[in-house]
């Protein structure tokens, strides 16, 4: 799943409105941030392969520390406990910013788990691997990641309020773009620069603006 986790960000955004959409852009793609960076270094790996799915052109090989259940959960553990140091002198009950976080991460594997064919680890053993394959049809694929932004949305626009004309349709403007850059991300196809160090860092560098453009769009809405 690609744009899809972002539906975390804005429900979890709605239940705890002083946590940070932004960062909750970043926790959501967490475990991919870090999946991407280590396959840099070679120790977690992916391979290219056009129409691997109908929806992807990679096939995901090894990524025990970054994709497996047990992992995740560290991970959300991690995340937990960054952000109740981050946020416990400056903001009282920050626990409840922290749960949502570290929920966000662990979001990642559940969203994961529906799309992908059986390349998530149970545990760092590599050994049992999960995932209900629906990448292998493109058009659903593509449909239940804009029905769960577009649901999150509408939690998150209902949960907060804008005065200015760019606060009210920043938001449905942003998703519309995510919806945009999935058909491209689903439907186009691999060109022949493609390889697993741009995908890597295109990757990245999407995940990092996207979290940008939504920390920017939520500081406008209260
Ligand atoms: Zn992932």
């Amino acid at each position: 799943m690609f744009v899809g986790h972002y539906a975390a960000s804005f429900a979890l955004k709605s239940i705890e409105k002083r946590a940070s959409l932004g960062l909750l852009f970043i926790a959501v793609q967490f475990v991919d941030i870090l999946f991407f960076s280590l396959t840099l270094g070679g120790i977690e790996k992916f391979k290219v392969i056009e129409n691997y799915t109908e929806s992807t052109h990679f096939q995901l090989i090894f990524m025990p520390y970054t994709h497996s259940l047990l992992s995740t959960f560290i991970w959300g553990g991690v995340i937990f406990i960054s952000a109740y140091y981050l946020y416990f002198k400056r903001i009282p009950n920050s626990k409840n910013i922290s749960i949502v976080m570290a929920t966000a991460v662990i979001s990642h594997w559940f969203f994961d788990l529906i799309m992908h064919t059986p390349d998530l680890p149970l545990a760092s053993d590599d050994s049992v691997k999960m995932g209900l394959s629906l990448w292998n049809n493109a058009y659903l694929s593509y449909l239940l990641e804009a029905v769960f932004l577009l649901a999150s949305l509408y939690l998150y626009m209902k949960s907060t309020s804008g005065k200015t004309t760019f606060a009210k349709i920043g938001a449905p403007l942003f998703v519309i773009f995510l919806l945009a850059v999935n058909i491209l991300n689903i439907f186009g196809p691999l060109s022949p620069d493609d390889n697993e160090l741009s995908v890597a860092l295109s990757a990245l560098a999407a995940y990092g603006l996207f979290a940008v453009m939504a920390f920017y769009l939520d500081k406008k809405r209260t």
